[in-house]
């Protein structure tokens, strides 16, 4: 009975994490570049409706596809330090990538970061 019931306790709890992380996904495909990087930079989503049903491409997607994605983003976000974090929220890509065309890296990011950060070199 104790099993059976921390069982369904942690399939809320996975299925609670899977909205959140949804609700998440939705909101960041549907914002524009330029508050994608505000959001990357300090951390904040600026405030914004939520996006309208049909707004986000993921609306079409199948739960079924959707809860793989939701896994593999969670598989590539274990394990990560702060270091990686930062450089993250710096570059854009992970640190095992070489920085190229898509790297978001400039000095400006990278004092806004640093002074975030309190000072850290990122
Ligand atoms: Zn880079």
């Amino acid at each position: 009975m104790a099993t059976t019931s921390r069982n369904r306790i942690e399939r809320l709890e996975r299925e609670l994490e899977f909205r959140a992380w949804d609700r998440l996904i939705r909101r960041r495909f549907a914002r524009t570049r330029a508050v994608l990087e505000v959001w990357t930079t300090t951390t904040q989503c600026p405030e914004r409706p939520e996006p309208l049903p049909g707004m986000s491409p993921i609306d079409n997607m199948e739960r079924e596809d959707l809860r793989k994605l939701w896994k593999e983003e969670q598989q590539e976000w274990a394990g990560r330090n702060r270091e990686d974090l930062a450089f993250f929220c710096l570059h854009g890509h992970w640190p095992e990538r070489a920085c190229g065309t898509e790297c978001m890296k400039t000095q400006e990011r990278e004092r806004e970061i640093q002074g975030l950060l309190g000072g850290s070199n990122v």
